[in-house]
């Protein structure tokens, strides 16, 4: 999204010319600073019996490709909570002994929005994967058999799993 006129006054941003915040979108009259920082993200590798679950993505972007259950922080959301809502969401399974084990950054949808995504290991608990209308196929896989995942900081966190 572009933020294109202060919130409190209403008149254009303009890029600041001076100070700390010098070249971030600013009001002239200081009732507000677009900081653009990033959106947070959890995605979780589930393992069950050494292999882990793949989803395939029913919508854009990356459209057809695989990737890994999580998604958007919500405020206020620990990201333990988190990363447990979207894996019920999406594939209705429970796991246990949640790890993060790295984050790294990314990029998002046609705007190209930044993301840092923190990155879990875990183990699949209970149930049997139902998934969401997000998600187009499911399957069950080793590391080494694990299909090129949609975005960066997944693939990143493959490659560390894949050499521990
Ligand atoms: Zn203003």
């Amino acid at each position: 999204m572009d933020f294109r006129f202060c919130p409190g006054c209403a008149v254009p941003l303009i890029r600041l010319p001076s100070g700390t915040d010098a070249g971030l979108l600013g009001c002239p009259h200081g009732h507000y600073i677009h900081y653009a920082n990033p959106a947070v993200t959890a995605f979780a590798f589930i393992e069950d019996d050494g292999r882990y679950l793949a989803l395939r993505r029913a919508h854009a972007p990356e459209l057809g490709d695989w990737d890994l259950p999580g998604g958007f922080i919500e405020a206020g959301e620990y990201p333990d909570d988190a990363i447990r809502r979207e894996i019920l969401e999406e594939t209705a399974l429970t796991v246990s002994g949640l790890r993060v084990f790295g984050a790294w950054t990314g990029q998002y949808g046609e705007g190209g929005k930044w993301t840092v995504d923190i990155a879990y290991h875990c183990q699949r608990e209970a149930g049997a994967v139902v998934i969401s209308d997000e998600k187009s196929q499911a399957m069950w896989v080793t590391l080494e058999d694990f299909p090129a995942p949609a975005f960066n900081s997944e693939r990143l966190a493959l490659d560390v799993l894949r050499h521990s």
